[in-house]
């Protein structure tokens, strides 16, 4: 049985994936209001199946998923809440209280530090990152972070879990941002710095990944759509954990989230979206 910590957008993906993967979900949030809501997102999602004549089976993977049960029964435990230390260090204390010994608890954190979330248990070597991509539907990566003291047979068990959901696990040791979005950061807040610097145009910028580097998105379009503000907060995150130079957000990208240009969601950013203004 696994249990999902946070039924929002990386939760409810999580839980279906599991679900349709044929494992029992628990899915577990601050109010059954936010669970309820998880479980719209994923009956919505397992729509397209019930237009293809698959009633049944989007029946049956609805039925594999639970709200509130009972919490020492998980063999899985992922959490996907919102990313804040204080918080997950309760939610980490409390369910090493509860959770069987052999219980491995997984952080679908994006950019906290897994060793400090282990400090608030009593099973630092059964903790570890287990980094799924939005939408969790689609993309094919888990990266499986390991923190100073998580265990090898940790990593393998998550490993095998991976496997069987139908996805495919990288190792990581811990370090700011992993691997795909360290990458990615540095990537977007480089397209930037060409904008601020007036060397291309912001659709040159894009053509010229798109063109030149068979990317399926030019990277300014990518920024605006992962959100402006989103993208700060990850580069600064990156700037602050490294303190190294290379990685200071592009001062434009500061400019553009003060003047509320978040990007699509907002209807500006290095484009102009009029149709998805708030
Ligand atoms: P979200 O805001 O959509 O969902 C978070 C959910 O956690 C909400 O339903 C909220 O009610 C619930 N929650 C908050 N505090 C809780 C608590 N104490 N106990 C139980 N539930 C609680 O967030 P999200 O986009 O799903 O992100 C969740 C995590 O996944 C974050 O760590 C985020 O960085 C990471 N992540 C997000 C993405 C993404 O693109 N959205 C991609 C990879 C990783």
């Amino acid at each position: 049985m696994i249990g999902v910590i946070g039924a929002g957008t990386m939760g409810n993906g999580i839980a279906q994936v599991a679900a349709e993967a044929g494992y029992q979900v628990i899915l577990i949030d601050i109010d059954k209001k936010y669970v309820q809501v998880g479980l719209d997102a994923i009956k919505k999602n397992l729509h397209s199946k019930v237009t293809k004549g698959k009633m049944e089976e989007a029946q049956e993977i609805l039925s594999r998923i639970h709200g509130m049960h009972d919490l020492s029964k998980f063999d899985v435990f992922i959490e996907a809440i919102i990313e804040k230390m204080e918080l997950e260090m309760e939610i980490y204390k409390r369910f090493d209280s509860i959770c069987k010994e052999s219980t491995v608890l997984a952080s679908n954190t994006s950019v906290l530090s897994i060793s400090e979330i282990a400090g608030s248990t009593n099973r630092s070597d059964k903790v570890l990152g287990m980094h799924f991509f939005n939408s969790v539907l689609v993309m094919e990566l888990v990266e499986i972070i390991k923190g100073s003291h998580t265990s090898e047979e940790s990593i393998q068990l998550n490993s095998n879990l991976v496997d069987r959901l139908g996805k495919k696990s990288i190792f990581v040791n811990e370090a700011p941002l992993f691997v795909v979005n360290r990458i990615l950061a540095s990537m977007l807040n480089e397209a930037i710095f060409l904008r601020y610097e007036g060397t291309a145009s912001a659709e040159e910028i894009d053509q010229a990944m798109m063109l030149g580097a068979n990317h399926p998105i030019g990277p300014l379009a990518l920024a605006d759509l992962i959100g402006l503000g989103t993208l700060l907060y990850v580069i600064e995150t990156l700037f602050s954990e490294t303190a190294d130079s290379k990685y200071r957000p592009c001062p434009l990208l500061k400019k553009l989230v003060r003047a509320g240009h978040l990007g699509k969601k907002s209807g500006i950013g290095f484009y102009s979206y009029p149709y998805f203004r708030d």
